[in-house]
């Protein structure tokens, strides 16, 4: 519970995983005094509404803005343009402004341009999520040890940026700063591109001629249902990533490519010595995410009983 709130009133732009566990983490610590709730549709607004999320609720993106100290922007990322076009005249002075997005680069070149020299922008983006989408799928504890990048200009007030840091803080994430451009980069290969490989192979295996669907699901412990819980992701989100990180996502996926040919040319000659080492490293890159605290250690994923793989 905090004793002072870190931001009077909070407006929460988009009310889906993001946000609902936003306003959930929010409202349970006191982090803030009031939270308005705005989204695009009816039904959504209601849903938040009946699941208590905020304060104050409205579809009106210029009603929500009004007299919010911070505004978070947790819509997909090809909305922030419009969003940040429409609720500019509405801002309140010496607003900090900040937004969920998976990408940065294009977030920030979306809404800078449209916001009043008053305003603060200190772009953020939480590394925690699941495949979910919706208010309800949100909850209080998502954030709890996970990462959170902001990436603000040099020139971003350091007050404004303190304060992002404290309340992610309070979210329970640990915060790093970063360059946009940077960001988009390490996410692209952390993220962006496991995202489009499990879209891809979930594609691939349910189109196969030879492999009958039944036998895709009824053999599907062997590794390809890891991938279909990534390869359920929203796809309006997903969608947006790859429109709005297209440069870094070819770049990376252009070295991913010649490393696969490697693999291809190690199995076609049987260089056993050469698939040994290559398992060899990255086990210990799994090694080395599991000491950072980032994933269980439980066989399975935790999930008990260990299915053959
Ligand atoms: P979500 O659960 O699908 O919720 C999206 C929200 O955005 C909903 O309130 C939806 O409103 C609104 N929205 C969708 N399209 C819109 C449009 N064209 N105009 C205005 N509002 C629109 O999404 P999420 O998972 O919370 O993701 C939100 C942001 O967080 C994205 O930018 C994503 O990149 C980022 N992010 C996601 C994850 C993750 O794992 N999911 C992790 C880190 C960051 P309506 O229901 O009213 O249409």
């Amino acid at each position: 519970m905090s004793d002072t709130p870190i931001f009077k009133r909070l407006c929460l732009i988009g009310i889906g995983l993001i946000g609902s566990s936003i306003a959930l983490r929010a409202k349970r610590d006191g982090l803030v005094e009031t939270i308005v709730i705005s989204t695009r549709r009816k039904e959504t607004l209601k849903r938040a509404e009946a699941l208590d999320l905020g304060d104050e609720y409205t579809d009106q993106i210029s009603e929500a803005v009004k007299g919010a100290d911070c505004v978070i922007l947790c819509t997909p990322v090809g909305t922030c343009a419009m969003i940040a076009e429409r609720m500019a005249p509405y801002l309140a002075d010496g607003v900090i402004v900040s937004d969920v997005g998976s990408v940065k680069r294009s977030v920030v070149d979306q809404i800078k341009p449209h916001l009043p020299a008053t305003a603060h922008l200190v772009p953020g983006h939480p590394i925690a999520g699941t495949e979910e989408s919706g208010p309800d799928a949100g909850f209080a504890t998502l954030f709890d040890n996970r990462w959170c990048l902001l990436t603000p200009e040099a020139k971003t007030s350091r007050e404004a940026v303190l304060k992002i840091r404290k309340f992610w803080e309070a979210m329970g994430s640990m915060v790093d700063e970063m360059d946009p451009d940077h960001h988009d980069r390490v996410l692209a290969v952390t993220s962006h591109i496991p995202h489009l490989i499990a879209y891809n192979i979930v594609g691939t295996a349910s189109d196969l001629e030879e492999v009958s669907q039944s036998e895709v699901i009824k053999f599907s412990a062997s590794g390809f249902r890891d991938f279909t819980r990534i390869a359920a992701s929203d796809p309006v989100m997903w969608r947006d990533v790859f429109l709005h990180n297209k440069e870094a996502v070819l770049e990376m996926l252009g070295r991913f490519s010649e490393d696969l040919s490697a693999l291809q040319k190690a199995v076609r000659w049987g260089d056993g010595d050469m698939l040994f080492d290559h398992f060899t490293k990255t086990r210990d890159i799994r090694r080395g995410i599991i000491d950072a605290g980032q994933e269980t250690d439980e066989p399975n994923f935790g999930r008990g009983k260990t299915d053959d793989t």
